[in-house]
């Protein structure tokens, strides 16, 4: 690439993305483990099979906007909802919006990778504010940064990736108060938050600069399929129809999307199994002495190692994939299933052995 004549800013990037490696066990990109029954798969295939290939998709993705209306309840119809292939679209149609040269978007860090990769995609600064030492952002912490800021973007990640740890509804409703432009909440692991902890979609009819993203990719078993959408205001809405490609979401991806929401307690039934599978291994985490942050989220970042690229070598050595992300010392594993996670312990404690 260094003889093209490629944007400055691009020069000695690598692409985005976690290792996508074949071992026994993936922990690292917070997927639900769970396949779809024979079941689902029958009549997903159906609904692939003639989905009017000869012609374009609906570009408004009506029926599917219609149907994740009805998923999120909260008195919300397509109106209010906007769908892409993954949260990442979602997140950048929303960007090409309300960001772009001279505007700026704000997070909390350390907070997902992928917010600065959208950020310079479409030209939007990116700033970011540090959260206390227990990875949570307070009403203090969203008022000085805002005052300090003024961003354009205000970003939430509630519950947040690395850290799992939640946004009080409390400190939403502050931050639509102060932020002079948009607030958007990322609520990606939403589902798998501890009961009690609500989502901003209840905020949404009392503020119409608020924007609720939700993805398919984790609780719903679908990151394959690629689906992400948010709620909001329909001037949102009608925003972003203005800055997406024609044609965005194939028919292919509408159509299985529908058949997915339609078996939605199906695909949702393992949430529960999930949740606690984290839970026992937060109250494992900690027994050994290690460091956690509460989580709300299907993974658990937990250190603090002197070296943590040596941890992560050692758990991929012995089939164990996990995530090295977050702040130094720290690492992020994914809530799997009772066997996956019974091998993370296994390997961990070798690991351990091994460097003690
Ligand atoms: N937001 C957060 C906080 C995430 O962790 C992720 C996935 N890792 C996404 C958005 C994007 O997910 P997707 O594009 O698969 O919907």
């Amino acid at each position: 690439m260094a003889d093209l004549p490629l944007r400055p800013e691009l020069a000695g990037q690598e692409p985005y993305g976690a290792p996508q490696l074949d071992v026994p066990h993936r922990l690292n990109v917070n997927e639900n483990p769970y396949p779809p029954s024979p079941g689902l798969l029958a009549a997903i295939g159906r609904a692939a099979a003639d989905p009017g290939l000869n012609r374009y998709p609906d570009r408004e993705a009506t029926a599917l906007r219609t149907d994740l209306a009805a998923y999120l309840g909260h008195g919300l119809g397509p109106e209010n909802v906007w769908a892409a292939n993954g949260s990442n679209e979602v997140m950048t149609h929303l960007l090409q919006a309300f960001g772009g040269p001279g505007r700026t978007v704000l997070t909390f860090a350390p907070s997902y990778s992928m917010y600065p990769e959208y950020a310079r995609n479409t030209y939007t600064r990116y700033l970011t504010a540090p959260r206390r030492p227990d990875f949570t952002v307070d009403a203090d912490l969203v008022r000085a940064a805002v005052a300090e800021h003024h961003p354009d973007v205000l970003l939430l990640t509630s519950p947040n990736n690395p850290t799992g740890t939640s946004v009080s509804l409390d400190v939403v409703r502050l931050a639509c108060e102060v932020a002079p432009g948009m607030v958007v909440v990322d609520e990606a692991y939403q589902e798998f938050a501890r009961s009690g902890t609500p989502s901003a979609l209840s905020l949404l009819a009392e503020h119409p600069r608020l924007v609720v993203t939700r993805t398919m990719s984790k609780a719903f078993a679908f990151a394959g399929g690629r689906l992400g959408y948010l709620a909001a205001a329909p001037a949102v809405v009608d925003a972003c129809r203005i800055v997406r490609l024609p044609y965005h979401l194939s028919a292919v991806t509408q159509a299985v999307a529908r058949v997915a929401l339609a078996h939605a307690p199906e695909l949702l039934s393992q949430v529960d199994a999930l949740r606690r599978e984290r839970d026992l291994l937060v109250d494992w985490l900690r027994d050994r002495g290690l460091a956690v942050a509460d989580t709300d989220a299907n993974f658990v970042l937990f250190g603090r190692f002197a070296d943590r690229s040596a941890v992560w070598r050692g758990l991929l050595e012995r089939g164990v994939l996990i995530r090295e992300t977050g702040p130094d010392g720290w690492l992020r594993v994914s809530a799997g299933t009772p066997t996956e996670m019974a091998a993370f312990r296994t390997a961990l404690v070798q690991v351990a052995e091994e460097m003690a």
